[in-house]
């Protein structure tokens, strides 16, 4: 059932609807999607990110150092979505706070892609994307900070929208790097991605980046049927993998078919996104995660000898390993001496990949572009922390610039395995995103099963 026909269900029926999904996810428990299977509510059942506080949970980024913190309040979207006549149901695996491309740092074990048992789901968002895809969550909440939301979309089959920067409230939700952390929409299609993002939606001024811009809402506005130019970036593809080429292929032969015009561009190239991206997420994230010291959240180390002592264990104890190398990472880039070389050229960076954004924007209205170099990976593969930063070459300058962007299924491989890509908008205009997105959704006519 989709979330829009959930949406529809009369209210005696929901609790059928809820008692049917419990069932299935007790089945399904192998592929380790749900964190813990907590209800708040009894509206329309939806799969909420471990990072995103709903009061009364142990809400733990999936990691062990928020063993026994309990969310003493509502993220501005779980009030919106409980407005709304959805109820947080199941707290979603992740990465540890969110770090991640694979799901495989979470205290809670690995997730399974439902395609492959062998494979991973991606991440951070890899449990809300496996559930979605194993039809275990109607629909989930995401977050995207570097592609969190988009690339388990695309391992899993399933579409992600990642908002304008400043569009969904971040209050309440786990911050990791605050000037590149979105919450977004995770479902089974672009019209039900498009009615959970309206939800979401809209000015907070508990969030001091809250953009404070007039909002239309996009789900009741959708028109596939606009001509729109879209741009693809003939240098950036070269290095994807062959599957990602021919669902490339595919997808601009079914724009063209469906009316809209192709324009060719070439872009600057992830490498300098990827530099830049990890020096800003990691010195954003070592002072975020600076809060959990043992004192206010969570666990505690025992015994301690002194403060010292208190902190180091905890701390210690509490990461994972590359939430730590990630605060080394950022806390080096920070320090004096190497600010100026690392974090000061970085923002400079982040500015001329804006920038390019924008210069592409001015002849198109949207940019097709791969989601991540290649299907899903397997289990261990990207056991290098290097090589899996590479595999996020596609997805972070949306996030450095800030654009609104959504991933979506366009083919399967020959073993099963689904190949996403994502369409890239301007600033605010998510309308033209859902448009395009939608028409191309028809144009593939990707096959679920
Ligand atoms: N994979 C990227 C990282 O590890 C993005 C994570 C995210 O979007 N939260 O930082």
């Amino acid at each position: 059932m989709t979330l829009k026909e959930a949406l529809a269900l009369p209210k005696e029926e929901i609790g059928t609807l809820r008692a049917d999904l419990k069932k299935r996810i007790e089945e399904r428990s192998d592929i380790n999607a749900y964190i813990a299977l907590d209800e708040a509510g009894d509206g329309v059942p939806l799969l909420i990110k471990d990072n995103i506080q709903v009061k009364g949970w142990n809400v733990t980024a999936a990691s062990k150092i928020l063993q026994g913190y309990v969310a003493p309040y509502n993220a501005t979207v779980i009030e919106k979505i409980e407005n709304a006549g959805l109820a947080p149901f199941g707290r979603a695996n992740m990465d540890e706070f969110a770090m991640g491309s694979s799901t495989e740092s979470s205290f809670y074990g690995k997730t399974l892609n439902p395609h492959d048992p062998n494979r991973v789901p991606g991440g951070s968002s890899g449990g809300s994307a496996a559930a979605v895809a194993a039809d275990i969550a109607i629909a989930a909440l995401g977050s995207d900070t570097g592609g969190s939301i988009r690339q388990p979309a695309a391992f899993c089959g399933i579409v992600g929208m990642k908002p304008t920067y400043g569009r969904v409230s971040r209050w309440g939700l786990g911050a990791y790097s605050s000037s590149l952390d979105q919450i977004g929409p995770m479902t089974q299609n672009v019209e039900d991605a498009a009615i959970l993002y309206d939800i979401i939606s809209g000015h907070d001024t508990r969030d001091s980046t809250s953009a404070n811009v007039e909002y239309a809402p996009v789900a009741p506005n959708l028109n596939p049927g606009r001509k729109l130019k879209i741009a693809v970036i003939d240098n950036y593809i070269k290095d994807a993998g062959s599957e990602v080429q021919h669902a490339y292929q595919k997808a601009i032969e079914a724009l063209e078919a469906e009316g809209h015009t192709i324009i060719h561009k070439e872009m600057m190239g992830a490498k300098y996104d990827i530099a830049a991206y990890y020096i800003i997420a990691t010195a954003e994230a070592s002072a975020n995660l600076s809060r959990y010291d043992g004192i206010r959240y969570g666990n505690r180390a025992e015994d301690p000898k002194d403060l010292k002592d208190l902190y180091l264990r905890t701390r210690s104890e509490g990461f994972g390993e590359e939430v730590k190398r990630r605060i080394l990472l950022g806390s080096f880039v920070l320090s004096s001496g190497y600010y100026d070389a690392y974090y000061l050229k970085a923002q400079k960076v982040r500015h001329l990949i804006k920038n390019e954004f924008e210069n592409v924007f001015e002849d198109a209205d949207l940019i097709l572009s791969p989601v991540a170099p290649t299907a899903a990976f397997k289990f261990g593969e990207m056991a290098d922390p290097l090589q899996m930063y590479l595999s996020d070459a596609y997805t972070i300058g949306v996030n450095l610039a800030g654009l609104p962007a959504i991933s979506l299924p366009i083919e399967k491989r020959d073993d099963g395995l689904p190949v996403g890509l994502q369409l890239i908008g301007k600033h605010f205009d998510e309308q033209t995103v859902f448009d395009g997105a939608m028409s191309l959704e028809r144009a593939v006519a990707y096959e679920k099963k």
